[in-house]
């Protein structure tokens, strides 16, 4: 609640600024990649999602103008009206054999996807279980739908499974969401024991694997392999296309059933408009690109290895996580801060990612490298990270 209405609105701005909590765009003045324009500085990018260098990949970028001379820029409407075109129908169908599931819907962002899906599939009476460290969209799904929310300790299917034994009622349905990767720290879902205690108390498993997509597994499919997975174990899985993929928009893959579902109830399907048919047609030979072009994945994997072996060295604590994303934890808001600022000083750009994003205390630098970095680009950025290094330790 608010004691003074909207009177005390810059009180509330000026609040976060006081805390190390204020927000503030960088504009780039050059395409997304390794190396950014920003204040007309060239500096060396590491934090984007782009993993693997394909947001500005002139394949795609063609795909896409061609995909506005024969689509228009504005698909005008929304799927259920008139804005559903065959380059969509084209991409749901590839999508649906990326991920060998029998079908995909496409969604706007993965935000949208999060949230329709869940208030979709639930209602008030209902349970949705979430890993504390869950991205903020899967959260919000789980509010808006009104069914009881239950936290569970981050990865930790024992606790996760105490609280479906509480569930009393037969009857309701039970949603357990997870991020695959997850945003801020980088490590994944267990998700041997989610499918096992889902299964046991006949709940379905919804995995968000935004991070995970593109960039491991088998053809790049992330982590859940469709020759293992069935959608028995997995009926809900979600990819976003803002991240691996270089473009924009998010699916939702699973059975005729969830498919139909989202489609008659889905709130964020149903009242929005379609995205651009042209970036559906791009998206495609981004799709074709990120299976086949394997190089891209395996340059990456070289990377986080070097960047954690390395960084191990200089005596930074790095995070349990594979994936690209090596975030460095150093405490407190300002003190993130200072060294996101320190590093741009440098040459290098890395947002210090602070509460309400992180928990309190554990704000960080979040590194994120990819397939687009040279070698010679992650061993400039370890230089630079042990020039500021004393900063860099984590607060006792
Ligand atoms: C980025 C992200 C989303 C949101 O996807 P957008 O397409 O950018 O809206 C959802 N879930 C996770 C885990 C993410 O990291």
């Amino acid at each position: 609640m608010h004691e003074q209405g909207f009177d005390n609105i810059y009180r509330d701005l000026e609040g976060l600024r006081a805390r190390d909590r204020y927000r503030r765009r960088r504009t780039l003045e050059s395409p997304q990649g390794a190396r950014v324009v920003v204040d007309g500085r060239r500096l060396l990018n590491f934090c984007s999602n782009d993993y693997l260098g394909l947001a500005s990949d002139p394949r795609v970028g063609e795909a896409f103008r061609t995909g506005i001379e024969r689509w228009g820029t504005g698909a005008g409407a929304s799927h259920l009206v008139c804005g559903h075109t065959a380059a969509h129908e084209a991409l749901e169908i590839a999508l649906a054999e990326f991920t060998g599931r029998p079908r995909a819907l496409l969604y706007s962002s993965g935000y949208h996807a999060n949230v329709g899906v869940i208030n979709a599939l639930l209602s008030r009476g209902d349970f949705v279980f979430e890993d504390r460290l869950n991205h903020a969209s899967l959260l919000d799904g789980g509010w808006i739908s009104l069914a009881t929310f239950t936290w569970f300790d981050h990865l930790d299917a024992a606790h996760l499974e105490r609280g479906l034994e509480a569930v009393a009622d037969a009857g309701a349905r039970k949603l357990i969401a997870s991020d695959g990767t997850f945003s801020m720290d980088g490590d994944r879902c267990r998700l041997d024991d989610a499918i096992a205690v889902a299964k046991r108390h006949r709940a379905w498993l919804m995995i968000d694997d935004a991070h995970g997509m593109g960039v491991h597994g088998r053809q790049g499919v992330g982590l859940v392999d469709p020759q293992q997975r069935s959608t028995d174990d997995v009926p809900v899985l979600v990819g976003t296309l803002g991240k691996a993929f270089g473009t924009a928009g998010a699916f939702v893959a699973g059975d005729e059933g969830l498919i139909e579902t989202l489609i008659q109830r889905s709130r964020n399907y149903i009242y929005t408009t379609a995205m651009p048919s042209a970036l559906a047609v791009a998206t495609l030979v981004s799709l074709s690109i990120l299976r086949d072009e394997t190089w891209r994945r395996e340059h990456l994997a070289h990377l986080v290895d070097r960047f954690r072996t390395e960084a191990s060295t200089l005596g930074f604590s790095v995070m349990p996580s594979v994936s690209p994303i090596q975030p460095l934890v150093v405490g407190d808001a300002a003190r993130a801060l200072a060294l996101s600022s320190a590093l741009e000083e440098r040459g290098f750009l890395i947002t210090a990612i602070r509460p309400p994003t992180v928990p309190e205390g554990t704000s960080r630098l979040r590194v994120t490298l990819t397939a687009a970095h040279k070698t010679s680009d992650v061993d400039q950025l370890l230089e630079a990270l042990a020039a500021v290094d004393r900063g860099l330790e984590p607060e006792a």
